[in-house]
């Protein structure tokens, strides 16, 4: 379904360059049945009935905005996957880890009900260790009556336990208070440092090569190691010189370490997938020629386009390649990735190096379409030409006219169309198709939206 996103005129000024906020980032971990899918949405404000957790399930999307008392922040829900019983241990730990690492503080969701069970307690240990605020929520207090059962949880060294009702919206709004009083203004771990190295995420399915990739890169050529999300264990992020040039790669601890888990190893997988691309610019998806492009792969890229970031490929283990596997890629290539035709592409190979060198010019024109601002005038003479070639077609006997459009912001590029109705989807998708055979825009997903002047 084509979605019409009706942005604010008011939203970009053509003149000014908009840099993406780096939002304060809070992680929910919990064991499964605690409640965390309905405190994130009643977090969320959402008015649909909270989905209960279905056992198994897997969610690709575990990064929300949220906002409360006009401030914004980033919400990490870390248990979008639901281990059995022999797995709830591992799963949980691996979740606590994941959100220590990647986020400015944690909620962490017991059951005042059930109190602290044993997989609780071991958790806590590891949350005890960490620096970052870790904020106790005492879920299903749903009346006065349950508050005892929520204070029993002090003992478990963790602070005030947050007595709350997710289901009903009970202490939510003083929980939200108190985080937004220990949440850094602007994130810590996604630091945003306009005119700083550009920040690269290397992303795609395990046994790819993304760390053999990082490792090539970095070679001897490593200049500085630093530890810019504060935590004891391995940096989070590492600036590394390629050609002169600096480059800051975002979570190279996520691809470095991997959360040793037989199940649900695809879901935390994804967190971090979509961790790191909310602190990166530009992805490197990575794939193994070796192997037919999968579902896997494809999830990953499209993860990317939503996140809005600029898309380099990298077809990676090239020297394994023969030539009945290199016709199928081909093939597979025109049938899967067409869709992102206007991602550059590079064929490298990790081990021997081959064509690493390509990675930099791909890295720099990605961000440079990333990054474009069309002037008004000249989008709007464009759009007069347009819709000269090709109007509109009549619908009811009228015709939906555009009237003026702006490039709203840039990183990614988004236009906004000023129009006199609704435009068919078909007729948005041309003038799309258009202003990428004008402008290029290679290796950054752009988005063309309406707003409707009645
Ligand atoms: P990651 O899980 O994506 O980080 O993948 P790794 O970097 O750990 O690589 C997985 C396996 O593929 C390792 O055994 C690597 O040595 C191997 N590998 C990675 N890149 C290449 C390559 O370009 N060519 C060959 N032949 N092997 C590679």
């Amino acid at each position: 379904a084509e979605d019409f996103d009706i942005l604010d005129a008011t939203e970009g000024d053509p003149d000014q360059v908009v840099y993406l906020p780096a939002l304060p980032v809070l992680a929910i971990v919990g064991r499964p049945n605690v409640g965390k899918s309905a405190l994130v949405n009643r977090i969320l404000g959402r008015r649909e009935a909270v989905v209960e957790d279905t056992p198994g399930v897997t969610r690709d999307r575990v990064t929300y905005k949220a906002e409360w008392n006009e401030r914004r922040f980033s919400l990490v829900d870390t248990g979008g996957w639901e281990p059995d019983a022999k797995g709830i241990d591992a799963s949980v730990a691996a979740q606590a880890e994941v959100a220590v690492d990647l986020a400015d503080a944690v909620l962490f969701v017991v059951d005042a009900n059930v109190g602290a069970t044993s997989t609780d307690e071991h958790v806590v240990r590891m949350l005890r260790q960490t620096k970052k605020p870790v904020i106790l929520v005492a879920n299903k207090v749903d009346d006065v009556r349950q508050e005892a059962e929520a204070a029993a949880l002090w003992g478990l060294g963790l602070g005030e336990p947050w007595p709350v009702s997710a289901l009903h919206g009970r202490g939510v709004a003083d929980l939200l208070d108190h985080v937004l009083s220990v949440l850094p203004e602007v994130s810590a771990v996604a630091k945003e440092e306009v005119g700083g190295p550009r920040r690269v995420a290397i992303i795609g399915r395990p046994n790819v090569g993304k760390s053999s990739l990082l490792n090539k890169a970095a070679g001897e050529e490593r200049v500085v190691v630093n530890d810019l999300a504060g935590t004891t264990r391995d940096p989070v992020d590492e600036q590394v010189e390629i050609a002169g040039r600096v480059w800051r790669f975002v979570d190279t601890a996520g691809i470095r370490r991997r959360v040793n888990l037989a199940q649900g190893a695809d879901f935390y997988a994804s967190l971090r997938t979509s961790a790191a691309l909310e602190k990166a610019e530009v992805a490197v998806v990575v794939l193994d020629v070796t192997e037919p492009i999968s579902v896997q792969d494809l999830r990953i890229i499209e993860l990317v386009l939503e996140s809005g970031r600029a898309l380099v490929l990298a077809f990676n283990k090239w020297d394994l390649l023969d030539d009945e596997r290199r016709g199928l890629l081909e093939r597979e290539i025109e049938q899967d990735l067409a869709h992102v035709s206007w991602a550059p592409r590079v064929n490298i190979s990790a081990k021997t190096g081959r064509h690493l060198e390509k990675l930099v010019p791909a890295l720099e024109t990605a961000l440079d379409s990333w990054d474009t601002r069309i002037p008004t005038g000249k989008f709007n003479a464009l759009l007069a030409e347009l819709t000269a070639e090709h109007p509109h077609p009549l619908r009811g006997g009228k015709q939906p006219r555009i009237l003026f459009g702006t490039q709203a912001s840039s990183r990614p590029p988004t236009f906004v169309l000023f129009t006199t109705g609704f435009l068919d989807p078909q007729y948005r998708r041309f003038i799309t198709r258009r202003l990428r055979e004008i402008f290029g825009f290679e290796g950054t997903p752009i988005t063309v939206n309406m707003r409707v002047r009645e």
